[in-house]
């Protein structure tokens, strides 16, 4: 049973979290290898469904629309556009916190991810198409499979975390008894920012060990680029980071509370506390519920995640492409992920793709509009022309 709120409006946990739906035109024209099938897929698939991007808050980031972008800025020649006021983009954008796929798109290009903020209406238009929506059904059958959704009337921005919170416990309890759980939402303090996710899958091997499978569709019938790859392993990276925080207790009431600006004793919408009680948890407040999560995860048989894993799926055959086993390293991670937040912060400008990787800007919805690449390369050229 997987509760899901009833307004959207409140929901911006975490939209569509599969990184490859945003890029899948950059590898359709790209130059990159690709691995060609044959995999070691064991024939089990998973699921997962989305929760949706809070339409507060693309209204707020639609107001930003305006704002004119400007790429002048390579080597600093002309400072305006993305950075030309005070604030850090954290700021500007609204954001309380970070969704891990958003981080994924922000390592894939940075000045892509800037440009879907600045205009959403693209974002909207692209994740309208045939195969992005394809991959949303596919997620929402496998979660159905083993779980029913129960809709939850939700009045308040304490409602919508309260549902998550709920399905969190519930889940965990599944865990605990050794069934695998799909759509398992994770959040916590990374490099002192608020994170977010929904991880697809988490279920026990016959080893023994603590498996995190995230699903990714595919509208071609092959492996994915190494640059998608490596998203994609930087996206289990960060899940295993939040989902491992949870269970060593390492995320406070406190972090919930402060950084998504929620209030603690606001009292329970009747919806929730009746699906609360539904499935045995006895809570008022949202502080309460706050509480008896943390406590629960915390102290929980649940180990750290042992084994990430990448489960790829041809949409057309509705056949396996293969499974990858993502590597981890943490001190790499944190190493990439600190470099990403230096933009959120404000502490640097934001940067498009390194000139090798300016394939990818072939089949970029933002192509028309981001002189990136071609700054780089007039800079390059003059700095040939200077040194001649
Ligand atoms: S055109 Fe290239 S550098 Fe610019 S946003 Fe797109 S991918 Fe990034």
């Amino acid at each position: 049973m997987d509760a899901s709120g009833s307004q959207q409006l409140f929901d911006d946990w975490e939209d569509i979290s599969d990184s490859e739906f945003l890029n899948i035109p950059s590898e359709q024209q790209s130059i990159e290898p690709q691995c060609h099938l044959n995999s070691e897929s064991d024939g089990k698939h998973f699921d997962s469904p989305r929760a949706s991007t809070s339409s507060m808050h693309n209204r707020n980031e639609e107001a930003l629309g305006q704002e004119t972008v400007s790429t002048e800025n390579v080597r600093g020649s002309k400072r305006k556009g993305l950075h030309e006021n005070s604030f850090s983009p954290m700021q500007r954008f609204f954001k309380r916190h970070l969704n891990v796929t958003l981080l994924c798109d922000q390592s894939w290009c940075e000045m892509k991810t800037v440009y879907s903020l600045l205009k959403p209406f693209v974002k909207r238009k692209e994740m309208q198409r045939a195969e992005v929506q394809i991959g949303k059904e596919i997620h929402l059958s496998r979660e159905r499979e083993i779980q029913d959704i129960v809709r939850v009337e939700i009045r308040s921005r304490e409602d919508a975390e309260a549902v998550k919170l709920l399905n969190m416990l519930h889940m965990t309890a599944l865990l605990e008894a050794g069934e695998r759980v799909r759509e398992f939402p994770v959040f916590g303090v990374l490099e002192g920012v608020f994170v977010k996710g929904v991880i697809d899958e988490v279920m026990y091997n016959q080893k023994g060990e603590l498996v995190l499978n995230e699903l990714k569709t595919r509208k071609q019938n092959c492996l994915p680029s190494s640059a998608q790859d490596k998203v994609n392993c930087f996206q289990v990276g960060l899940y295993k980071l939040l989902f491992d925080g949870l269970v060593r207790g390492e995320v406070k009431k406190d972090h919930v509370l402060n950084h998504l600006k929620l209030r603690s004793g606001q009292v329970l919408g009747a919806g929730v506390q009746a699906h609360a009680k539904s499935i045995g948890v006895q809570v008022t407040t949202f502080e309460e519920l706050v509480d008896a999560l943390l406590i629960t995860v915390s102290s929980s048989d649940l180990p750290c995640i042992d084994l990430l894993q990448i489960e790829y799926y041809h949409q057309g055959s509705s056949g396996p492409i293969g499974t990858r086993v993502a590597p981890f390293d943490e001190a790499q991670l944190r190493t990439e992920l600190q470099s990403q937040l230096a933009y959120w912060r404000g502490q640097r400008e934001p940067k498009g793709v390194d000139i090798e990787e300016a394939w990818k800007c072939k089949s970029c919805l933002y192509e028309q509009t981001c002189n990136w690449t071609k700054n780089i390369l007039q800079v390059s050229d003059q700095q040939a022309d200077h040194a001649s």
